[in-house]
């Protein structure tokens, strides 16, 4: 039995986790559950699943949520105090980091700093503060196996080899919605158009990085701390089939992939069982119908977002937690029609210009540049610059 803290239980991947736990119940039990806005579903969460802890961001939330769960044995907690208390719960053996965006980091590294096994999907915790974040995992022994299922994908096709024997990993990206479309063409999209993935159903936001190919960028700085790699061996395919997850290159030019249905709960599974493998009801891949497997270069000039990652990760330090914060304002201020979808990039490259890049040395510091990153991208909107 595993006790399991989930971060964004009403998520796109909090739901599919339950969805597991749900699946398997000698095997998981829920002890926290944390969300942001859902309240309705975090309330039917907890209901079903009885955790001892949930926590909520705001305080009207919390008593929300009190009203719902009148005579629920439950203690419900509002805020980043809240998360953090879940997130080291006594009980609880892993922690499935499911939060949207840099708000994951905090909690995440609190699971962390106390021992729990993390499973991670919030990928912005590593490309905010990778060094940190991997140094803290290897001095308290903390197993932290990657969820995202390109990570998941370079994972199981490591096991059993030696780390000096990788030549490069290639994450392979479906290319989104907008694969084909020109330069032209991308100026006009919506965001209904956008958030329209052809092959993975996603939260709001990774659909839209998705679309950018913000998202491969960040799985790009992602795999770099988790596997400890120079980007320069961390290669992107698109793949549009979504059917090799990734691959990892040996230096005998032998060549590891993990394929399957593109569906998040298979690596989710694997995250929570490893090593073992849990026998999931999931529709069997058939090649045979599948057919043809295609690959191609991604084009920098249409999809600049890939690009900006590679940049943010050589310029290290406080870069990457700008042009994250920068990208999250992006995201909301497209989707809310308050800029166009090239514009992204666009407002992105203009705050990591006007950054000042600082050491790592702590937390605070990757708290601080978050802020100045959303703060001077708001300003670029409101003053139309991108
Ligand atoms: P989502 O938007 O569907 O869910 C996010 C969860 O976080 C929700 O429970 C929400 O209530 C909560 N949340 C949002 N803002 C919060 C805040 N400020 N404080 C606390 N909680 C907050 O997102 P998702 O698609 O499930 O993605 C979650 C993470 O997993 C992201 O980092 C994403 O990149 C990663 N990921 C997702 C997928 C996928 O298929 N959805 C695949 C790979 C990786
Ligand atoms: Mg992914």
């Amino acid at each position: 039995m595993k006790n399991l803290t989930i971060l964004g239980s009403t998520g796109s991947i909090g739901v599919s986790t339950l969805q597991i736990v749900a699946a398997f119940p000698e095997d998981y039990r829920v002890v926290a559950l944390t969300a942001g806005n859902n309240i309705a579903l975090l309330a039917e969460q907890v209901i079903k699943f009885r955790p001892k802890l949930v926590a909520v961001v705001s305080e009207q939330g919390a008593e929300q949520l009190a009203k719902r769960l009148k005579g629920v044995d439950v203690e419900i907690l509002c805020g980043v105090e809240g998360l953090i208390r879940c997130a080291v719960h006594a009980d609880s053996d892993m922690v499935v980091a499911a939060i949207v965006g840099a708000a994951g980091l905090v909690p995440t590294l609190a699971a962390i700093k106390a021992g729990k096994d993390i499973a991670l999907a919030n990928k912005e915790t590593l490309v905010t503060a990778g060094s940190l974040v991997m140094d803290e995992v290897a001095q308290r022994d903390v197993t932290m196996i990657p969820v995202d299922s390109e990570h998941s994908a370079i994972f199981q096709s490591l096991a059993g080899q030696r780390g000096e024997d990788v030549r490069r990993i290639i994450l392979t990206a479906s290319g989104g919605p907008f694969r084909q479309h020109s330069l032209q063409q991308l100026e006009s999209v919506t965001p209904a158009d956008a958030l329209a993935h052809p092959n993975w159903s996603m939260g709001n936001k990774i659909s839209i990085d998705s679309a950018t190919m913000m998202n491969k960028g960040l799985e790009v700085i992602e795999a770099c701390w988790l596997f400890n790699l120079p980007a320069e061996q961390v290669a992107v395919h698109i793949h549009p089939e979504s059917i090799i997850h990734s691959m990892v290159e040996y230096r005998d030019g032998a060549v590891m992939a993990q394929l399957g249905i593109p569906d998040m709960k298979t690596p989710i599974a694997y995250a929570l069982s490893w090593p073992r493998r849990l026998p999931l009801d999931q529709q069997p891949l058939d090649l045979c119908r599948a057919g043809k497997l295609t690959f191609a270069e991604p084009d920098l000039e249409r999809f600049p977002c890939l690009r900006l990652a590679y940049q943010a990760f050589a310029a290290g330090g406080t870069v990457p937690a700008v042009m994250n914060a920068a990208n999250e304002i992006a995201v909301e201020a497209f989707l809310s029609g308050k800029l166009g979808f090239l514009a992204i990039p666009r407002l992105i490259e203009q705050v990591v210009a006007r950054h000042q890049r600082e050491e790592l040395v702590a937390i605070d510091k990757v708290l601080q540049a978050d802020l100045w990153g959303r703060q001077e991208a708001r300003k670029l909107i409101r003053e139309g610059v991108a």
